[in-house]
């Protein structure tokens, strides 16, 4: 096999259809030209129905990091009370970012592999009604759960006047999300996992409830400061130097977004989950969510006969397959099959098989193709 061919099965960064690729390539432009003009004319209408919004889509030159910083910096203030719902290493990322700006953080723990409870979270706000904000992950990557976020929202606003801020980096682009119905507050989302793009562009949304409290809100900010991004976005342009290359392959990935249809892209995620998850429950090996609770993006398997390290590490060697391993305590633990973006049914095929290879290299002893045929028949009764 040759050494430059390598399959990228993470949950980000996903892999980089051709076509984006050559976009990015493209020549130089200047960022005050009528091209960069141009181009950030084009790609901001089309992010807004991704994220289920008909507010601006703000673009930065950041990981997604930096979105939930700014999403942070921006809403809240020193002193201000949140609830942070962590249900996995996000979510604690969350917890620290707010922690560092001396935010006080009540957290509202869900065991990894559950998702959030709609009900509990009532409980929660009844007992702390003056947060300022309720911050959630929308598909806990480090678990592969999708949480409720709509129920979720529905809660938050019953029950408060806070804003509801959602972690969407993961899922965004390859999951229905209807920020301005379900009363998302912001969205945040990075380029390098559903969006198809390298690592480098971060994405923020506000509701226009969230835009009277970021407008009014005296925390020091400069790079991420969002009303920057609004008002230069509004002219078709950027405060400051954007990843121009990146950009040129966010319009590719917009259109090829488009001419998918975004319902026919959030559809195959479904099925490249289900394919998935029914592989895995065909072969006898435990996933580590429910059916229920999991995200159409990303699978995590909680092995209990054999060692997802070595797993991982014999598909590396012999296909150049990489899957990812476990964040924080369940590191060793469990191994994630990220599906999402540059993702079809025929990889998911491909990647059950080598897994099954896989495993009888390691000893563990299965029925080869069990979990092939589950994914096929999941394929097929769609
Ligand atoms: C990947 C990821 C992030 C962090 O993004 P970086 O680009 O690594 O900064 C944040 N939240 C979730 C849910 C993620 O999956």
């Amino acid at each position: 096999m040759y050494t430059d061919h390598q399959i990228l099965r993470i949950p980000g960064p996903t892999p980089i259809p051709p076509s984006i690729q050559r976009a990015m390539t493209q020549p130089m432009i200047g960022h005050r030209s009528q091209d960069m003009k141009d181009l950030l004319h084009g790609v901001k209408d089309k992010l807004k129905p991704i994220f289920g919004t008909n507010e601006d889509v703000l673009i930065y030159t950041a990981s997604g990091t930096a979105a939930l910083e700014t999403a942070v910096v921006n809403a809240v203030q020193p002193g201000d009370e949140v609830i942070v719902i962590v249900s996995g290493a996000f979510g604690d990322r969350f917890t620290k970012i707010c922690e560092e700006y001396h935010i006080k953080v009540h957290k509202y723990d869900v065991n990894w592999g559950e998702a959030a409870d709609p009900e509990q979270l009532t409980q929660y706000l009844k007992s702390i009604p003056t947060v300022k904000a309720v911050f959630a992950t929308y598909c806990e990557t480090s678990t592969g759960v999708l949480n409720p976020i709509k129920q979720l929202a529905k809660v938050v606003h019953q029950e408060s006047e806070a804003l509801f801020i959602v972690d969407g980096v993961s899922c965004i682009g390859g999951t229905e999300t209807k920020m301005d119905k379900w009363g998302l507050d912001i969205v945040v989302t990075g380029s390098q996992k559903a969006m198809m793009l390298p690592a480098g562009l971060a994405f923020v949304a506000a509701s226009k409830r969230a835009w009277k409290v970021i407008e009014k809100n005296s925390h020091p900010r400069f790079y991420l400061d969002m009303r920057r991004y609004r008002d230069k976005l509004q002219e078709d342009a950027s405060p400051f130097t954007p990843a121009v290359s990146l950009l040129l392959g966010l319009k590719q990935a917009l259109q090829l977004i488009e001419e998918e249809g975004l319902s026919t892209v959030f559809q195959r995620h479904h099925l490249m989950a289900k394919m998935t998850r029914d592989a895995f429950h065909a072969l006898d090996i435990p996933l580590l969510t429910t059916d229920m609770d999991a995200s159409p993006t990303v699978t995590a398997v909680k092995p209990n006969d054999f060692s997802s390290e070595d797993l991982r590490r014999e598909l590396r060697s012999k296909f150049g397959l990489t899957i990812a391993g476990g964040q924080q305590h369940l590191k060793g633990n469990i191994f994630r099959i990220g599906h999402m973006g540059y993702c079809s049914p025929a990889d998911v095929l491909q990647i059950i098989s080598l897994v099954e290879v896989g495993l009888q290299s390691i000893d563990k002893t299965i029925e080869l193709g069990t979990g092939v045929k589950a994914a096929q028949t999941a394929y097929l009764d769609i």
